[in-house]
């Protein structure tokens, strides 16, 4: 049965290695290409599949051929993509990343099918018996995926169902005033600098976990990057240091911190413990090149936890730590 329901953009990535940025009417021979699914809310189902909790995934793709292998991708990891729309006029999400010699991406983005996913067809029982709504804040940027998520809120809001977001940088400033409105009914709010200072002004992280929180959010996840997250309740704050691993490429960090903390809060975990858990999924995001079915999941989290026993003693974690092992292992 379907525990966590989320809604958002599924795309197609497509990274070009070229040598250098051409010029406007200029050719570029690419020295390699990779093809893989994409989407920030897709990355985080998929993480929350791999930890072990049954996600279902919300979006509109396309009837082409990129719908079939991002929808293929996701539902190889477990994700259930039942509820994702077709749209026989629209292609399928993409994005297309030129990467140069120096590591430069550039970003060509369209967001193609994902932002006609339509309230009508969203499912009457999609929330049964759910535990918890993921959406992004890209979902507010376009209408009808305005309109289907806020539908989807609604209902959630009307069956007591938790909420967390993801706030995103343009997001926060696109759609400031609707995510600002939002927060009292959110459980779980995550976000980073650039977008805390877009959405209120202050990127201080103990301002930031005292502003959302009189705003009425719940739990807020702070992301800092290579120096970890802050985790904040009314009850409790924890600024939690990252974990040292060896980073090959950040893409993904933040979905997979969505992840642990979306698990670590349907597990009912103690604060610190989620924070710890979150954590760990950004800092092993990063460790591989790439994101979506390449992402972490519940044995990396496990081995994580393990090879740092001495960082979590030396920063008192160590309870959170063996909490965590334990839910995992369960
Ligand atoms: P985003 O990917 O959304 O920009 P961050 O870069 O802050 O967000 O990364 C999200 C989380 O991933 C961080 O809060 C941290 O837990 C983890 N993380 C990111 N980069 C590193 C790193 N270099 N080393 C260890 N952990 C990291």
């Amino acid at each position: 049965m379907t525990r966590v329901v989320l809604i958002g953009d599924i795309n197609i990535d497509i990274l070009m290695s070229i040598p250098h940025y051409p010029g406007p009417g200029e050719d570029a021979m690419a020295e390699g290409l990779t093809l893989r699914p994409g989407g920030s809310v897709a990355n985080t189902a998929i993480v929350l599949s791999k930890l072990g909790l049954a996600a279902k995934m919300i979006a509109r793709a396309g009837e082409d051929l990129f719908a079939e292998v991002a929808l293929s991708a996701i539902a190889s990891q477990g994700v259930d993509t039942s509820g994702i729309q077709r749209d026989p006029d629209i292609t399928t999400g993409l994005i297309f990343i030129p990467v140069t010699e120096d590591g430069e991406r550039t970003m060509f983005s369209f967001r193609g099918a994902n932002v006609h996913l339509r309230p009508e067809d969203l499912e009457e029982d999609l929330l049964e018996g759910v535990q918890l709504l993921h959406i992004s804040g890209y979902n507010f940027l376009v209408s009808p995926q305005r309109e289907a998520t806020q539908l989807a809120v609604a209902r959630a809001a009307a069956g007591g169902i938790p909420i967390s977001l993801d706030v995103g940088v343009e997001p926060a400033r696109e759609a400031r005033e609707e995510l600002l409105e939002l927060m009292p009914q959110l459980s779980i709010c995550v976000l980073g600098g650039e977008e805390s200072r877009a959405l209120i002004g202050t990127s201080a992280p103990q301002d930031v976990a005292a502003n959302l929180l009189a705003r009425g959010v719940q739990r807020v996840g702070y992301k800092l990057g290579a120096a970890g997250c802050l985790v904040a309740s009314l009850e409790d704050e924890f600024l939690l240091p990252g974990f040292e691993v060896e980073t090959v490429d950040t893409t993904g960090a933040g979905d997979a911190f969505c992840a642990g903390f979306i698990y670590g809060w349907v597990k009912a975990l103690p604060l610190p413990a989620v924070g710890l858990l979150a954590n760990a999924m950004g800092a092993l995001a990063t460790m591989v090149w790439g994101a979506g079915p390449v992402l972490p999941g519940q044995p990396e989290a496990i081995a994580l936890l393990q090879e740092q026993d001495s960082l979590l003693e030396k920063t008192g974690y160590q309870e959170s730590r063996l909490t965590v092992l334990q839910t995992l292992e369960e």
